[in-house]
């Protein structure tokens, strides 16, 4: 099997090479992000299957070349797409279900990072079971009333607008009554709960709709259809989720910390233990990658990528859990150091433990393990469906 890729692709890394050489230096500073996504858009590399019309670079797909660019952006630190629920979850739903309208208002300040978005799907008692939810929408003139809660909103506290789901036909089976909706987060009617995590962060919020208003176009999809508008987006977290550039990463970091590491004078990674667990690791990582280049293939020639394509998600967070164990295996209770209160100074370590709490939460969002494991037995090797559950976010 050979797995290099074609002179083509060759020379497009090196032009990719050439062009970040030129254009980026390492940057915090907002504006000047802000005007390399924009030059690296211009030259083709970001947001390659958006048109230009709602600013992206509009070009023509191509899986192996947007994989080169995004290797050599990742080799560079450079920034790359603005990445998270608002990128890569809603932008291609309004994409491919949203009115043209929506796309020329949503589309651009979303790419950007101007406007942030959060997710407001789940509820107490609808998770797993999502087509439960209880919040309703109501139309009163031209605009929604909404009124209900939501919970888990991953960075509801910070985001400018939601989408969300919420029961416009009461009277409609579960699955048919439910709507799409987009909601401007500002506004009296909504009242967002921070929840504090084991972390000691509060990344996720309880989100209170007392008459919230939201006008009557602001809907994806038809009246009553939220349930199919909402798979697709489903489809798109668990692509993201499931990107094997983000095991990547974090298998080089993890190698770079363990290569400073000692246990008992001697560099860890001299321990046939370690050896082992990082071979074992180096392994896993090489089988996503070729399962990657493997359906970008796929997908080049129009194919479906079957059964593979289901266990992207559920490998990548097994893949992620694995090596924050490694790490805190080795760190022991450095892992546990919180910053210090009186210089702020952060020991660098403690995001290990950080990294593992977050992979079983990645285990859970965007549909749990247990209904990934469902999906793939049912879809992909057509086993029974469990006479027993339902399994609704699927
Ligand atoms: C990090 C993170 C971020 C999140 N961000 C958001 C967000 O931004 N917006 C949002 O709306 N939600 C978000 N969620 C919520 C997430 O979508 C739900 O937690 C998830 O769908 C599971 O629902 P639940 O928590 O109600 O668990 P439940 O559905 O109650 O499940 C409990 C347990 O039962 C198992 N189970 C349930 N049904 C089945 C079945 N049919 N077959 C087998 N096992 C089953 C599950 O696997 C799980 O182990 C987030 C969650 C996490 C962890």
């Amino acid at each position: 099997m050979d797995l290099s890729y074609s002179k083509g692709y060759e020379d497009l890394r090196a032009e990719v090479r050439g062009f970040l050489a030129e254009r980026w230096s390492p940057a915090e500073d907002r504006d000047t992000i802000r005007a390399f996504r924009l030059d690296s858009i211009a030259a083709g590399y970001l947001y390659r299957s958006i048109p230009a019309r709602y600013g992206g670079a509009e070009q023509e797909a191509d899986p192996v070349a947007a994989q080169v660019i995004s290797e050599e952006f990742a080799r560079a630190s450079a920034p790359g797409e603005v990445q998270g629920i608002s990128t890569e979850m809603l932008i291609p739903t309004i994409l491919e279900r949203g009115e043209e309208w929506q796309k020329q208002m949503f589309v651009t300040p979303t790419l950007m990072g101007d406007m942030v978005w959060c997710q407001g799907y789940s509820e107490p008692g609808a998770g797993s079971d999502l087509a439960s939810l209880r919040t309703t929408a109501e139309l009163d003139g031209d605009h929604w009333v909404i009124n209900g809660q939501k919970v888990w909103t991953t960075g509801g506290h910070l985001a400018d607008k939601m989408f969300l789901l919420a029961r416009t036909e009461p009277e409609a089976p579960k699955h048919h009554g439910i709507s799409y909706l987009l909601l401007d987060m500002d506004q009296p009617g909504v009242e967002v709960r921070p929840l504090k995590q084991i972390t000691g962060t509060a990344e996720f919020n309880e989100v209170f709709f007392t008459n919230a208003r939201t006008p009557a176009d602001w809907i994806v999809g038809e009246r009553g259809e939220g349930w199919s508008v909402s798979r697709s987006l489903l489809r798109h977290e668990r692509l993201m989720v499931g990107n094997p550039a983000r095991s990547d990463a974090l298998f080089r970091s993890m190698k770079k910390l363990v290569s400073t590491i000692t246990i008992d004078g001697r560099p860890a990674i001299e321990s046939p233990e370690v050896q082992q667990r990082l071979v074992q690791l180096e392994g896993w990582l090489e089988t996503q990658r070729c399962s990657g280049y493997y359906q970008s293939t796929k997908e080049l020639k129009g194919e479906s990528t079957g059964t593979l394509g289901l266990t992207n998600k559920l490998n990548n967070s097994n893949f992620a859990q694995r090596i924050a164990e490694l790490v805190i295996d080795l760190i022991g209770a450095d892992s546990l150091l919180a910053p210090n209160p009186e210089s702020g100074k952060r020991p660098g370590n403690e995001r290990w433990m950080n990294q593992y709490m977050g992979s079983l939460g990645i285990a859970i969002a965007g549909g749990t393990s247990n209904i990934q494991r469902n999906i793939i037995a049912e879809r992909g090797l057509g086993l029974p469906r469990d006479p027993l559950i339902s399994d609704d976010r699927s």
